[in-house]
């Protein structure tokens, strides 16, 4: 794969490929803490246009934005576009999706809080008409 937007940016293992219908197009993921860990840290790689579908954490979430550009959106709100260094702190059961510009690949570092309170929850899929009004 090239990644030559992140070349600067690659800090953690990239993972593998991780096959899932909770994103559209493809991403790479490796969990940086030990399975079970109170506070699991993940590096999520998406390839330029791919993003996950709108989800809600129960316990909340950080993101720590580690290279190139793409989007976060919270339900009801315009998406806030991300860069390296940027910190997004997602509520608890707030409904909203992340992912790469279409023209950029994105990496950042996902840390869960709380998951003690369980899983997220995958809703549905960011329409391209939403997603390709984003620059
Ligand atoms: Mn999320």
């Amino acid at each position: 794969m090239s990644t030559n937007d992140l070349s600067n940016s690659v800090i953690f293992p990239i993972g593998e490929k991780f096959e899932s219908d909770y994103f559209k197009g493809t991403v790479w993921l490796k969990m940086l803490t030990p399975f079970g860990s109170a506070c699991p840290i993940g590096n999520v790689t998406f390839e330029p246009g791919c993003r996950n579908r709108w989800h809600k954490h129960a316990g909340g979430q950080i993101l720590l934005v580690t290279g190139g550009r793409g989007y976060y959106q919270q339900w009801g709100e315009p998406a806030k576009e991300l860069h390296t260094g940027d910190v997004v702190e997602i509520p608890a059961d707030a409904k909203h999706w992340h992912g790469a510009a279409k023209d950029s690949w994105f990496a950042h570092l996902a840390i869960e809080v709380d998951p003690d309170k369980g899983p997220a929850t995958w809703l549905e899929h960011v329409t391209d008409e939403e997603y390709n009004q984003l620059q």
